[in-house]
């Protein structure tokens, strides 16, 4: 993953992109402003070419290839790519160039790039995205994090820049990254429990006006003696044995738990009545069973437990609607 990041060995000029050097302009080495061009058939062919020599070249790459190898190249600004004749014309762009020492955006002029840059990154009145000939800028954190991770591909889990689409892909897939925040995970049943923190919350309680993201936190509010129905957990699991049978509660269990009885004195200090068919794990509360379901390690489905009549069933039993209210029968 080394490789593809930005901010590491790509972080240079040349992996940029090529929107600022789009409108063809030359370089006058003399006096290092920039002049519209003299459109020639060479240079309209172009819009990368040598402002030392004129040749030119078929892309950014190109011209940066050349650059860096071609003999008497030795004064040329790597962010823009212009070759000077003198040490001289080159400090000068340096110190001047609207690319280095300017912000746009304050209209301000700095005494070098590194203290432009540094306002760029302390300042609050703007957010200019710090990526080598990246132009935008941003209003605010919101604005410049939307345009890192649709311009490049940042990812939202660890920050990483990337060069493309496709890699940010391969990224995220090697990483167990989240479709929605980018959040790394261990493994696929990681990123599926993830994924249930972004789910909408409307899954409504069977007896409140309660609202959760998941069943199994439903249920456990349910267990947990937080829903103002106030049922106990073994009134719940009285239902549940008559309604499952033995297709998710444990033979071994299914009478005692039907009737009512302390499943520690009869089982155990650890009892385990539910019962996953597929997989053949076993789980203390029903919550805890339905979010194994829901995290799908094994084929188990949530359709099979038909939770919807099973609501139904838990409303008959417990929750008379009388006024809007309810109550327990
Ligand atoms: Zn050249
Ligand atoms: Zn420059
Ligand atoms: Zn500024
Ligand atoms: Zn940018
Ligand atoms: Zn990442
Ligand atoms: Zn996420
Ligand atoms: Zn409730
Ligand atoms: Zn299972």
């Amino acid at each position: 993953m080394e490789s593809d990041n930005l901010l590491g060995s790509r972080f240079s000029p040349q992996s940029g992109n090529n929107r600022d050097t789009a409108s063809v302009q030359i370089f006058d080495p003399n006096t290092g402003s920039a002049q519209p061009i003299q459109q020639n058939s060479a240079r309209r062919a172009s819009k990368f070419w040598c402002s030392l020599c004129c040749k030119p070249f078929k892309d950014r790459n190109g011209l940066q290839n050349h650059i860096e190898n071609a003999f008497g190249h030795r004064n040329s600004c790597k962010l823009c790519l212009i070759t000077f004749y003198s040490s001289s014309g080159l400090k000068r762009h340096l110190s001047n160039s609207s690319k280095h020492v300017w912000c746009k955006t304050c209209n301000r002029r700095f005494s070098s790039q590194a203290a432009r840059d540094k306002h760029w990154e302390k300042t609050s009145r703007h957010r200019h995205c710090m990526i080598p000939n990246c132009e935008f800028d941003g209003i605010d954190n919101y604005e410049l994090s939307v345009h890192l991770k649709t311009i490049h591909f940042q990812c939202g889990g660890c920050g990483e820049l990337f060069l493309s689409l496709s890699k940010s892909r391969a990224h995220k897939t090697a990483t167990f990254g989240c479709e929605f925040c980018g959040v790394h995970s261990l493994n696929a049943k990681n990123r599926k429990q993830h994924m249930l923190t972004h789910a909408p919350t409307n899954i409504a309680c069977w007896a409140c006006d309660g609202t959760y993201r998941t069943a199994s936190g439903m249920i456990l509010h349910l267990e947990s003696g937080f829903c103002p129905c106030l049922i106990d957990t073994m009134e719940l699991n009285k239902l549940l044995a008559s309604w499952f049978g033995v297709s998710f509660i444990d033979p071994d269990y299914l009478f005692d738990l039907y009737d009512g009885k302390d499943l520690k004195k009869a089982h155990g200090e650890n009892p385990r009545p539910f019962f996953c068919c597929e997989c053949k794990e076993r789980f203390l509360l029903f919550s805890t069973f339905v979010q194994h379901v829901e995290c799908g390690p094994c084929e188990q489905s949530l359709k099979n437990l038909a939770l919807d009549e099973l609501k139904e069933l838990f409303r008959n039993e417990f929750v008379k609607d009388e006024d809007g209210g309810f109550q327990l029968l």
